[in-house]
């Protein structure tokens, strides 16, 4: 029975930044995954990320170049159902060859010492005589005890481990809170107007809940999809994306070079980071942009808040969830607290059919400076001057402008309850209580039971 300091299931982005961080410190960390070393990277997304990302994790994980660069990115721009109104919200970025950087970060893990155990699948914890997990090592078709001090759950929306066992606290993710995703990489007739800008389309007919992108990959290459919410009876959103999205005269003659489907969770972090033992990183954690869906950033800051914390932990010889509180104090207050006041705006923005969302762009009740205010998470006012009163005629669009402004201060409250996040496990379930409320007042606003 093989024995470590820690055990992180899955080599994603959130697992290879975390054991990269940890094994760099001396300890002895085991990363598995249920690919082969040769594929882990490989994975359905939109591949787009923010420079920002990368000067936030300067001297630790340099911007992609190379082969791993498909593109740079200066803007994204938010398109409106009837596509009359565009906001170009600017901000660089890359659109990255997804392989070929995960390729990077699990290489840069091993570099830095840690043993990694690919084709295995993590299939339980141990939780009597130990803690630790069994997995089946694929190739060999075998069963296997592993045992640690710490064990990290980076295992993507599947959540393994914290499936698995029963967590010190209640969170557990609605459907609602989960997108469904569609995406294709294809190889266009003819070259792109514009290269440098991702495209959002926000359209509840076609993207229920979500929307779909287009992305550049390079001049005549785009990485395209679409995302649905994931409520009962939710729509196929490969049928949506074939029907909706394939028929504009972009993809005429365009060839598919690969296809497949996604989920990702969009929504506020899970409430602790941390259990005894336990540490939650990545899409595991839902540490993810619940408005756009980005969580390749995010999961890597978490990995290295979250080494941090376990290196701190091993030193004291203390691995109890009050030891690695510090995970969740540091997350909670910065990308947390965004993620949490962009959680409200989401219940709300679902709500919106195609003519308030016209609506609400053509008449600029939030601009594109707004917009780039909320994804940065800072603040953003809501301008509801007595024009747009007017313009807002009738009952309907006066209680969306009512219920927008409400939601922008639930929206502030929750922002200022992340940011002082309680700095003890048994302060908890009190926190947890006025979290609740505030969800509760937003369903209430938004007229959801
Ligand atoms: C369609 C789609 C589009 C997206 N677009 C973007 C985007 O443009 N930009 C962006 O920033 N984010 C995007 N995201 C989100 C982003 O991909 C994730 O947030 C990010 O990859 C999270 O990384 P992770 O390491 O937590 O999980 P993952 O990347 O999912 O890694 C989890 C790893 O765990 C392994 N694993 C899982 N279960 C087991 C097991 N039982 N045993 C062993 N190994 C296991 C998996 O093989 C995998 O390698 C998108 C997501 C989807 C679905």
């Amino acid at each position: 029975m093989a024995t470590f300091d820690v055990i992180i299931v899955g080599s994603g982005t959130a697992g290879s930044l975390t054991a990269k961080t940890i094994a760099k410190a001396g300890f002895n960390v085991c990363m598995i995954d249920q690919k082969p070393r040769i594929n882990i990277g490989d994975k359905v997304c939109g591949d787009a990320i923010g420079q920002h990302h990368f000067e936030d994790l300067s001297g630790i994980l340099g911007p992609p170049k190379g082969e791993e660069l498909e593109n740079t990115i200066t803007a994204i721009e938010l398109i409106s159902p009837d596509k009359e109104t565009v906001f170009t919200v600017p901000g660089d970025g890359f659109i990255i060859n997804r392989h070929l950087f995960g390729q990077r970060l699990v290489n840069e893990a091993i570099d830095a010492g840690v043993t990694l155990i690919d084709e295995a699948l993590v299939l339980e914890p141990i939780t009597d005589n130990g803690w630790g997990v069994h997995i089946k090592n694929l190739k060999e078709n075998t069963k296997q005890k592993l045992i640690a001090s710490i064990i990290i759950d980076a295992s993507g929306f599947h959540a393994v481990i914290r499936n698995k066992i029963k967590m010190f606290y209640d969170d557990k993710i609605q459907p609602t809170e989960v997108e469904v995703c569609y995406r294709e990489i294809r190889d266009l007739n003819s070259g792109l107007e514009n290269t440098q800008h991702c495209k959002i389309y926000l359209t509840s007919s076609f993207a229920p809940g979500g929307y779909y992108w287009i992305f550049p990959e390079g001049d005549s290459r785009v990485n395209s999809g679409l995302g649905v919410q994931m409520i009962p009876d939710h729509k196929n959103p490969k049928t949506l994306f074939q029907t909706h999205v394939l028929n504009d005269p972009l993809f005429e003659n365009s060839t598919l070079i690969k296809g497949g489907g996604g989920v990702v969770p969009t929504r506020r972090p899970i409430y602790s980071l941390v259990d005894d033992g336990l540490v939650l990183v990545g899409d595991s954690a839902c540490q993810v942009n619940p408005i756009h869906g980005g969580g390749i950033g995010p999961s890597m800051q978490a990995g290295v808040i979250a080494g941090k914390t376990v290196i701190s932990a091993l030193e004291k010889e203390d691995t109890s969830k009050k030891s690695l509180w510090n995970y969740n104090l540091e997350y909670m207050k910065g990308y947390g607290a965004k993620q949490a006041g962009l959680d409200l705006f989401r219940i709300l923005l679902q709500l919106m059919d195609d003519q308030d969302l016209n609506y609400g762009m053509s008449h600029k009740i939030m601009t594109e400076e707004d917009i780039l205010n909320a994804s940065l998470g800072k603040e953003f006012k809501l301008r509801i001057t007595d024009k747009i009163k007017r313009v807002f005629r009738g009952i309907r669009k006066l209680s969306l402008l009512n219920k927008l402004r409400k939601v922008a201060k639930e929206m502030k409250t929750i922002k200022s309850m992340y940011r002082n996040f309680p700095k003890s496990p048994d302060k908890l379930d009190n926190w947890i209580s006025h979290i609740t409320n505030i969800y509760q007042n937003v369903y209430q606003i938004c007229g959801i039971d």
